[in-house]
């Protein structure tokens, strides 16, 4: 059995020498072959000189290293596609995905009752307040309107079989949110509760504002229910502005009232404009993301690796 591990490293030159010895000791203890497949995502730091270093001493580790940076996303999709394990997981770099948990992990698709344990933080400590508040009310929305099935606080630290891996690349999407992909393929999982740990070393690569928008790309991602919100929206208009109109035509005709109410036609102009904005806005991120999708660039490409066997444009 060979199980390969996908490392995502963005500037994990702190991290990753830690990451490594200590995935290292746990994977001897287990029997099985790996591979280690460190993805450098266009590291501006010695991120990429580490991983040749390694490399040289260690035979299990294969290094991958982008032209730049794809972004993480990316980086795991690269790792799917080059991948040879029969079971495949994702890790991150900083320790926070514990490596002391993938024999456990291995055990349960042994059993072969599953085809993937996925992990949970059962709690959110050492999160600012607001984070952990916007991410609980993104996870609520999101499995409300999309048929991905979302869990609440699930990393991208999964270990897969082979089967469900090749269903993940088989979404060969170019806007990636892995979080909804893992779901909508479906397959049989396990969900493994773990405490939360901090990152080991260096910063995470997360602002708030880079997080509200994955989640808002997640959302258009996964679901067209802002599409429907607006066509709805304009529906209701509709029907209103025609009720309006035959208040204004019943009164003009019983009463004779002059013209009159500046204001309020106004109001009512700024407001339907504003909506019809909005909803032009809805629809031209649904237009963006098709636009980039028919495109079809590549995901990632490789400039540099150890591995004979590597795809290294995708
Ligand atoms: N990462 C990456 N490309 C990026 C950003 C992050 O490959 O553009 C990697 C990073 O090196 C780490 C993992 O993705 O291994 C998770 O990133 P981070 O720890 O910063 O995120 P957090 O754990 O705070 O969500
Ligand atoms: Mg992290």
């Amino acid at each position: 059995m060979l199980l390969s591990l996908i490392v995502p490293c963005y500037n994990e030159q702190e991290a990753l020498p830690l990451f490594y010895s200590e995935t290292t000791k746990v994977l001897q203890g287990m029997q099985c072959d790996y591979e280690l497949l460190l993805i450098n995502d266009g590291s501006s730091d010695n991120t990429l000189s580490i991983m040749k270093d390694l490399a040289a001493q260690d035979s299990h580790v294969l290094y991958f290293s982008f032209s730049r940076n794809f972004g993480k996303e990316a980086a795991m999709y690269a790792g799917f596609t080059n991948a040879r394990g029969d079971y495949v997981a994702v890790m991150d770099a900083d320790l926070q995905d514990p490596p002391s948990l993938l024999p456990q992990m291995v055990k349960i698709l042994e059993s072969g009752e599953y085809d993937s344990v996925a992990t949970r933080r059962v709690d959110r400590t050492g999160e600012p307040p607001v984070r952990s508040w916007f991410a609980k009310r993104f996870y609520e929305l999101i499995n409300k309107i999309s048929d991905a099935d979302i869990v609440d606080g699930a990393r991208d630290f999964r270990l897969m079989t082979r089967a469900m891996k090749d269903a993940v690349l088989s979404m060969s999407e170019y806007n990636r949110f892995s979080k909804g992909i893992f779901g909508w393929v479906g397959f049989k999982t396990y969900w493994m509760p773990y405490e939360n740990v901090e990152r080991v070393a260096g910063e995470t690569k997360w602002s708030f504002w880079k997080l509200f928008k994955y989640a808002i790309d997640g959302i258009i991602n996964f679901s067209q229910t802002p599409l429907s919100i607006a066509s709805w929206f304009g529906m209701f208009m509709t029907g209103l502005s025609f009720l309006f109109l035959v208040l204004i035509v019943v009164r003009r005709l019983i009463w004779g009232d002059p013209v009159a109410g500046w204001a309020s036609t106004i109001c009512v102009i700024i407001f339907i404009g504003g909506l019809q904005l909005f909803c032009l806005g809805i629809i031209g991120q649904y237009l963006a993301k098709t636009y980039v999708e028919v495109k079809n660039r590549p995901h990632y490409i490789i400039a540099d690796t150890n591995a004979g066997h590597a795809v290294k444009i995708r």
